[in-house]
This record gives C-alpha cells, structure tokens and sequence, in this order.
C-alpha cells in the first residue's frame, strides 16, 4: 500500500493544520485591510502587515471552478480516480482548493453549495467539501 504524501507543516501553517485536527477550519484575518487571507502566510499579502489574526470559518462555500481528475497523480490515488478538485468561495470571503467527495464527481457544477468535510490522513485531517444538502 503506497501511502499518500501529507502536507508539510511550517511555523506559518501549524495553527491551520492543528484546527483542522480538530475538526475545524481557520483561516487568516488581516485587520489593517479587513480581509481574509487563505492559505496561511506569514503576512497579509496586500500590505504586508504581520498582526494576522485567525478564524474560524463555518466551512460553507461554492464552487467557484472544477475540475476531474482521471489520471492518479501518483499510484497512491489510483483507487480515488476519478476525483473532483474545486475551487470554493467559502462564505468568509477566502478562496481554496480542495477535493469534493461524497457525490459523482462529474455532477459537481458551478455554483453549487458545497459544506467542508475532513478526510483523516495520518496526523493531520484534510478538508474537503460535499455537496449541501438541497433545501
Ligand atoms: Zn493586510
């Protein structure tokens, strides 16, 4: 069983990782230009400013693009293909990628309301997202 490559955690990313652990999302918050900042960084990408404080996003969103991935990157997620990878605008106003699971990756659209799940990877959890349920 080949095992599939965890993320590498640096100073700028254990808080991330760690609330993910435990079950929730954080993102970056920068109170000099009132924005979100994702993935974590250091300092704000727009001004520079270090004082970045982090929340807790409520892991709701929408699919900004998709994409399928039928040719595994690597023989660790030949049994996973085909997959779907997204971009989602998450409620908070940031932006990320991640897999979307728990539906026929060929009916994830544009638009669609997406909830974050986490995937349990050795030490670390992965978000992901599935589709919210239709009302
Ligand atoms: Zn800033």
């Amino acid at each position: 069983m080949s095992a599939k490559p965890l993320p590498r955690i640096t100073a700028e990313t254990r808080p991330y990782w760690e609330a993910c652990a435990a079950g929730e999302l954080r993102y970056q918050w920068c109170p000099a230009c009132r924005q979100p900042q994702f993935y974590p960084r250091v300092a704000c990408a727009r001004c520079g400013g270090r004082a970045l404080d982090w929340r807790r996003s409520a892991g709701r969103g929408v699919v900004h693009a998709v994409t399928v991935v039928h040719r595994a990157p690597s023989a660790a997620f030949k049994a996973d293909v085909p997959y779907a990878i997204a971009l989602v605008d998450l409620d908070e106003g940031f932006r990320m990628l991640a897999n979307v699971v728990g539906t026929a990756p060929e009916t994830v659209r544009i638009g669609d309301r997406v909830r974050l799940v986490f995937e349990p990877r050795g030490e670390v959890a992965l978000p992901q997202f599935t589709p919210a349920a239709r009302a």
